[in-house]
């Protein structure tokens, strides 16, 4: 594919369909091509123009799910075919202070996945590959797209409170 589509915001919620080129990943990147897509209420920041810089398009998105189309110079542990996801957190540096304590969320030097670098709401996406988590064959990309945002809020909050399985959760 030399070409894909991406459906981009400006300002407040002027979405257009574009045509995109397909670029070569930077080093330490990978191109992925998009399966699915989830729909999380925090796309309203890119979609309400809740941005940096709300005249500049960007493509929102950041529950993703898709198979890696190429892999850029420097990356470890990721080949062409196989299934990822992508959520907000679009990759850590593995350089700044946080990141030498291995508080990766905390990263100082991260994008955000549909907020200041394009989202899944597109056929390719270009991301970070210390963003990307494996995506098991036997879940479909529908079911897994939700669990990259939604999914790990809840996961994180049973997993802090210690439940087990058959606990009581409210
Ligand atoms: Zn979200
Ligand atoms: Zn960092």
């Amino acid at each position: 594919m030399s070409a894909y589509q991406a459906f981009e915001v400006s300002d407040a919620r002027r979405f257009r369909l574009v045509t995109r080129p397909a670029r070569e990943p930077e080093p330490g990147h990978v191109r992925v091509r998009v399966e699915a897509c989830g729909v999380c209420h925090s796309d309203v920041l890119a979609v309400e123009g809740v941005r940096a810089d709300p005249h500049a398009p960007i493509v929102p998105g950041h529950e993703i799910v898709g198979v890696v189309d190429a892999v850029g110079d420097g990356v470890r542990g990721w080949r062409a075919g196989e299934r990822v996801g992508i959520g907000y957190l679009g990759g850590h540096c593995g350089q700044c202070e946080q990141c030498r304590r291995g508080d990766f969320v905390n990263c100082t030097d991260q994008p955000q996945t549909g907020t200041t670098i394009d989202g899944g709401y597109a056929e390719m996406v270009h991301v970070r590959s210390s963003g990307l988590v494996r995506i098991p064959d036997g879940l479909g990309a529908v079911e897994a797209a939700p669990l990259l945002c939604a999914g790990l809020t809840m996961f994180t909050a049973l997993r802090q409170a210690q439940a087990r399985p058959g606990a009581l959760a409210a």
